[in-house]
């Protein structure tokens, strides 16, 4: 297996979402912060999750226009209501 070149995400991105190419098709890495660069302490939930839906929205859509937008609130929603019953059902 061929490895790939990391990437280096400035302080102030908390993911990105990286597409090649292959004979199957489109391949998307999605890569997400944790912790914050320098103090360590863990990002929120929240703040993950939702970059998450928004690196998730970069498979169905690349650039940041209407389209993009509507497929992120999409995933937003979706997170949101799946919390919420996880909640209900007191997995979390
Ligand atoms: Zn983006």
């Amino acid at each position: 297996m061929k490895k790939r070149k990391s990437k280096v995400m400035p302080n102030n991105v908390l993911g990105y979402n990286r597409t090649s190419t292959s004979y199957r098709g489109k391949i998307h890495d999605i890569h997400l912060r944790l912790r914050r660069p320098g103090s360590h302490e863990l990002i929120d939930y929240e703040s993950i999750a939702a970059t998450m839906c928004h690196e998730l929205a970069h498979c169905v859509r690349g650039p940041h226009d209407a389209q993009f937008y509507k497929v992120n609130i999409l995933f937003l929603l979706i997170c949101h209501l799946s919390c919420h019953n996880l909640m209900l059902q007191s997995f979390v």
